[in-house]
């Protein structure tokens, strides 16, 4: 009898093998939904086997074709993670993917992995706090420097800075769409310079953050990106309740990741790793709700006498060159928006604080809404000058939009609107 467990991944969509893919109930009496692996050993067969599991595991021996390892001790690998891996992978069709304890983790190990004392990182700007605090002020302890560039940069000029620098180009590091202004950032241009500046001995990783879009709107990799980075905290758990991250891409961009990843012991643990396998399954019709929810709230925005602009994807005009890239890199709005409140600090406060069904939090892509103000919370490091040049003023506030309807999320701005 045919069995959902020989499926070809590739015959279908990811919707459809969120539920199966990877997992054989005769692995675990029959369940018809894995188990959590519980466990952090594994108990080898037989003695000959372990030492051939430890042989696989430190590179002295390759697997066989169809072998699949026993599995060894929950800091290398977990059934419960290798199964949310596997499915994770296929949204992004990625070879690989690696799970850890949360997007920082996932991050900074794919900055460790890949660069080297001497080299720089070309970073867009702005970018997460906790990345841009790494890239500033941890990596130059280790003789790592950085050049950042932003939205209105070209090839050029960017290459003129990492050329001034001295240092070797060892990364393109990017997060399209920017938080919280949803610029965008050219992949096939970021491609391109990595390219340039890669030699036969050294290819330059191009790096993208896939948080704000991926994996349903937004496939880096069909752009040019070497390995994609997620805080899994965000749409892919979804529901608020969890901390993860990731990273995928081919074998040769991931398994060093994930070897540092051994070292390192930043891997997810076995429940977080099932409460992501079960959020997948639903992250298709999530996302997608998300979206319809955020478009219909941006409308209201965009008419409303006290809100002054709106940053959302789904604005964007024909004849504007953001607009020509959302159509060559993206394939949705997502459900991300940030606003500029008539007025400044006081008047984006009074908004927040009357907010009663959006949540006063940061973090984003739960199915609850949330809203927080970028210039005192997520983006304060900078302080206001460098914000303000970045779009990030102090009438900015920014929404998360999520799975509720549609008109009470509406409703709730329009009387926080009316208390400003
Ligand atoms: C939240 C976030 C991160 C950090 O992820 P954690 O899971 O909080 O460690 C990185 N990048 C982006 C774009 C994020 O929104």
């Amino acid at each position: 009898m045919a069995k959902w467990s020989d499926i070809d991944p590739a015959e279908m969509q990811p919707e459809s093998l969120m539920m199966t893919y990877g997992f054989r109930p005769e692995w675990s009496e029959g369940a018809a939904s894995p188990p959590i692996f519980q466990t952090s050993t594994f108990v080898f067969p037989s003695a000959a086997v372990g030492a051939h599991c430890f042989e696989i595991a430190y590179g002295l021996a390759e697997p066989l074709p169809d072998e699949h390892p026993d599995l060894i001790y929950s800091r290398l690998n977990n059934p419960g993670m290798e199964m949310a891996e596997d499915r994770l992978a296929l949204w992004d069709r990625a070879d690989t993917a690696a799970l850890f304890s949360s997007g920082m983790a996932a991050i900074t190990t794919t900055l460790w992995s890949h660069l080297r004392p001497g080299d720089v990182v070309a970073a867009s700007s702005p970018i997460y706090g906790g990345t841009h605090h790494f890239i500033e002020t941890v990596l130059p302890q280790y003789g790592i420097g950085c050049i950042r560039f932003d939205v209105h940069d070209d090839a050029e000029v960017i290459a003129d800075r990492i050329a001034a620098t001295g240092l070797r180009l060892g990364m393109v590091y990017v997060e399209t769409p920017a938080n919280p202004t949803n610029d965008l950032i050219d992949l096939q241009m970021c491609a391109g310079l990595a390219a340039r500046f890669s030699s036969p001995e050294r290819k330059v990783p191009l790096a993208v953050d896939n948080t704000f879009l991926g994996p349903l709107f937004q496939h880096p990799l069909e752009h040019g990106a070497d390995i994609v980075v997620y805080s899994a905290t965000k749409y892919l758990g979804g529901h608020g309740d969890l901390i993860a991250g990731a990273a995928l891409g081919s074998h040769a961009m991931i398994d060093p990741i994930r070897a540092m990843r051994t070292f390192v012991g930043n891997m997810t643990n076995p429940f977080t790793a099932w409460l992501l396998m079960r959020s997948l399954a639903t992250l298709g019709l999530r996302m997608e709700r998300q979206a319809e929810n955020a478009r219909k709230v941006a409308d209201f925005l965009r008419d409303h006498p006290k809100v002054k602009s709106v940053n959302y994807l789904g604005h964007l005009a024909a004849g504007n060159s953001q607009f020509d890239l959302f159509q060559r890199q993206c394939l949705g709005a997502g459900g991300m928006i940030s606003f500029e409140i008539a007025g400044g600090r006081p008047e984006a406060f009074r908004f927040l604080d009357a907010l009663r069904l959006f949540k006063l939090a940061v973090s984003l892509g739960s199915v609850d809404s949330l809203a927080e103000h970028p210039a005192s919370m997520t983006h304060c490091e900078a302080g206001p000058e460098a914000n303000a040049a970045k779009g990030i003023t102090e009438g900015l506030v920014r929404l998360s939009i999520g799975v509720e309807h549609p008109n009470d999320l509406i409703a709730d701005i329009r009387r926080a609107l009316e208390a400003v």
